[in-house]
């Protein structure tokens, strides 16, 4: 049965305003009271309501319009989905939200809520609410359509996933194996030893590997010989997961884990080589780093600074500071890699980009390559050198590039028809006989230039930092890393759930945290225009 239009007082009641006058720093819950009705408006409730089955016979579902407003509110708060369960009858702020003041059952059971937040994520529906908090921007005014003015950037989330070495993850998924067969016998994980001395290797029911093996770690022919015995535990418990009839296939996913694990971490053809199979040396690439959470991956926001997980994307409208689009991307993907999600959620919203302003990172992204000839980008200009600091010779910049003839100007007058993406090669006799040689070139096969594919920005790029003006532009940027803090005090440095999807669902809800901010940070003369 698809569930009825939600439709509480729209005017508070005496009740309410009493709650709402004790409001002291919690305000969303207060603005969230007062706009729910226009977040939440028919027209959305109907789209929301296409979640659910139309059939003339079960309870009606609980008004979907309720449940988002509460996984809004969760993000804004930060709890457990028990924690909104006790919430709904326990604190007057959340009861003011959901219209169910004095209310001493819930509204609606964890159940409900987990199943309504598995529907929106299958649908896309998380997009939509971000695209409301931007509608409503625009309907309540101050914030009008126009071509945006946008920096994107983004800042490590840290997996929820365990990260462990290899031995233990091999080790955790073999148990988790054991495990799924433990539960479908009906023995329980109290069982796990026998279970595992009935698969022919009891140190895998230990709930620590490496306590169970009791080795000097410090030893490096101890370690391979440990190696060597998590390897057969491998086999043992994957021929034995094999032979069961009808094994649940979560053990069977379990058991690939360990595979995974082994084949990227192990060298087995030490092995076929008469050695012992040792581990390998390095990270391997997109390198599996968790049990529980198979998307999560070691990565660098910096230099300096290591993330073991995801990192989140986010565009901020420089003029109104709204997010109107998010992105999440495994920690080792390229920054670059997330703008197709970027682009897939200004497209949704019908929105333009006017100006873009990006680190370098994103230089190689789509929405750089393919931008529209309108797009102006802002970023900083990769330094271009020469030749040894101590002696500098003439950089990229000394040569004049004219891109309507197609020709490039070397210091000495010499002029050669470039290509973008190709390399420009100095006759080797002219350079030879010219006075600026040795400030040019050592080269006996003459000076050579690099034409970027989009040599046309970088070129406009350094050019633009020369002036004042440009350097303003590019401090603008500076706002999007506001935005990044403020997403972080409510997402936190640590994912919330398992995976990309889900916590891009989170990220999205924060986005509307955030945007629900600055439409409530309006004037309200302006809101109301
Ligand atoms: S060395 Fe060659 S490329 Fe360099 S300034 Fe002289 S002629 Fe031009």
């Amino acid at each position: 049965m698809r569930p009825k239009v939600w439709r509480p007082a729209v005017e508070p009641s005496a009740a309410e305003q009493v709650i709402i006058r004790r409001v002291r720093r919690a305000k969303l819950f207060v603005f969230l009271r007062a706009h729910r009705h226009e977040l939440f408006d028919e027209a959305f409730q109907a789209e929301l309501a296409g979640l659910y089955v139309d059939a003339s016979h079960g309870q009606p579902p609980v008004p979907p319009a309720q449940l988002a407003l509460a996984l809004v509110v969760q993000a804004y708060q930060g709890v457990s989905d028990d924690e909104v369960i006790e919430a709904t009858v326990m604190d007057r702020r959340w009861q003011l939200v959901l219209d169910c003041l004095d209310a001493e059952h819930p509204p609606f059971a964890k159940g409900t809520l987990v199943g309504f937040r598995a529907r929106l994520i299958e649908a896309g529906l998380d997009r939509r609410l971000v695209e409301r908090t931007v509608e409503l921007a625009a309907a309540t005014g101050g914030f009008g359509s126009r071509a945006l003015r946008a920096a994107l950037d983004s800042s490590p989330l840290w997996g929820a996933g365990r990260v462990e070495d290899t031995l233990n993850l091999m080790g955790h998924a073999l148990r988790k194996a054991l495990g799924v067969l433990a539960r479908q016998q009906g023995r329980g994980l109290t069982d796990l030893a026998g279970i595992a001395a009935q698969a022919g290797t009891p140190m895998v029911g230990s709930s620590s590997l490496k306590a169970a093996l009791d080795l000097d770690w410090d030893d490096p022919v101890a370690r391979d010989h440990a190696l060597g015995l998590v390897l057969a535990a491998v086999d043992a418990v994957a021929a034995f997961v094999a032979a069961q009839p009808d094994a649940d296939p979560n053990a069977a996913a379990s058991v690939a884990v360990a595979h995974q694990v082994r084949d990227q971490d192990v060298d087995l053809a030490a092995g076929d080589a008469g050695a012992s199979p040792t581990l390998r040396r390095g990270v391997a690439k997109d390198r599996r780093i968790s049990v529980e959470d198979g998307q999560m991956r070691h990565g660098r926001k910096s230099r300096s600074t290591l993330i073991d997980g995801y990192k989140r994307h986010v565009l901020t409208d420089l003029d109104s500071g709204l997010i109107p689009a998010v992105g999440v991307t495994a920690a080792n993907a390229p920054e670059a890699s997330v703008t197709g999600q970027i682009s897939d959620d200004l497209a949704a919203q019908q929105a333009r980009l006017a100006e873009l302003h990006i680190d370098r990172a994103y230089l190689s992204s789509e929405l750089v390559r393919e931008r529209a000839d309108d797009l102006a980008i802002y970023c900083k200009a990769w330094q271009v050198r020469n030749g040894p600091s101590h002696a500098p010779r003439f950089a990229k910049p000394a040569f004049r590039l004219d891109f309507e003839r197609g020709e490039l100007t070397c210091p000495n007058q010499v002029v050669m028809a470039f290509r973008l993406g190709g390399t420009v090669h100095f006759p080797a006799q002219t350079c030879t006989a010219c006075p600026l040689r040795e400030r040019c070139t050592t080269s006996t096969k003459g000076r050579s230039v690099h034409i970027h594919p989009d040599e046309r920005l970088l070129a406009e790029l350094r050019q633009r930092q020369l002036t004042p003006h440009g350097r303003a532009k590019l401090r603008e940027r500076v706002a999007v890393e506001h935005t990044l803090a403020h997403v972080g005090q409510w997402q936190g440095r640590r994912a919330r759930y398992i995976g990309i999807r889900k916590n891009l669902f989170d990220l999205r809800r924060v986005a509307v945290v955030h945007n629900l901010h600055v439409i409530a940070r309006q004037p309200a003369d302006q809101r109301a225009a």
